[in-house]
């Protein structure tokens, strides 16, 4: 199975096709759970980027690769990468450690996503410390019961970055960011773009086409 680098914006739909990948034997390493888990920790790391998380801004790119070249460490599987790069420098930092680590299996794939439907995704959504998120915004999306997790049962929160001054901030942000990081893959013949529009089921499809 081919690894992949997910490069969509926030709320594109990258955790939703990443749960499905990981039924099919992935590894998922999202790098937003990774500093999410340290602040949570309260690690040195963790007290450093808070601030920096809350606002929506991004945190420094030799944080985030340290994190990433550790959790290749230890994987055996394939991997979804969700998250990273978010910077020119840092797909020229996983460029070089995938060529270090002689991995040329992968395959870059941007959700495409307009900003009206990402905040509406944005705003409505809940998640569950399980991994699951809902969406209060789409029927099809409600927790069976208000606040609560339909599988484990626990008390569903939002998360505190996706208010909507923070959200516009995140997704101006990775827009700035992802054009050069879109045409390096592009030269790399690498990169596939996925309209949204088409649906969660046709996406995951599609997903699974391009890494046969
Ligand atoms: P996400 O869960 O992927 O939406 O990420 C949430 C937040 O984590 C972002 O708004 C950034 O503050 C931070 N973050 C995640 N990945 C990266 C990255 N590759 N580089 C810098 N900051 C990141």
């Amino acid at each position: 199975m081919k690894n992949v680098i997910f490069i969509a914006p926030p709320v594109a739909g990258k955790g939703t096709q990443s749960s499905k990948l990981v039924d099919l034997g992935y590894e998922h390493i999202s790098t937003g759970n990774m500093l999410r888990e340290e602040i949570n920790k309260e690690s040195d790391i963790g007290i450093q980027i808070k601030d920096i998380m809350t606002s929506g801004s991004l945190v420094s790119d030799e944080i985030v690769f340290e994190l990433i070249t550790n959790k290749f460490k230890t994987i055996d599987k394939p991997f979804i990468l969700d998250g990273f790069p978010r910077t020119l420098n840092q797909a020229y930092m996983l460029d070089k450690l995938l060529n270090d680590l002689k991995i040329n299996n992968y395959e870059v794939i941007y959700l495409d996503i307009e900003l009206e439907e990402a905040l509406k995704r944005a705003l409505g959504r809940l998640t569950c410390e399980c991994g699951l998120s809902y969406n209060i915004f789409f029927e099809k999306l409600k927790p069976k019961k208000e606040n609560i997790c339909d599988k484990c049962g626990k008390a569903l929160v939002q998360r505190t970055d996706d208010n909507e001054e923070t959200f516009r901030n995140r997704f101006d942000t990775f827009l700035k960011n992802n054009e050069p990081i879109m045409e390096f893959y592009k030269s790399k013949n690498k990169l596939h773009i996925i309209d949204t529009k088409i649906g969660n089921e046709n996406i995951t499809d599609k997903i699974k086409d391009i890494l046969k």
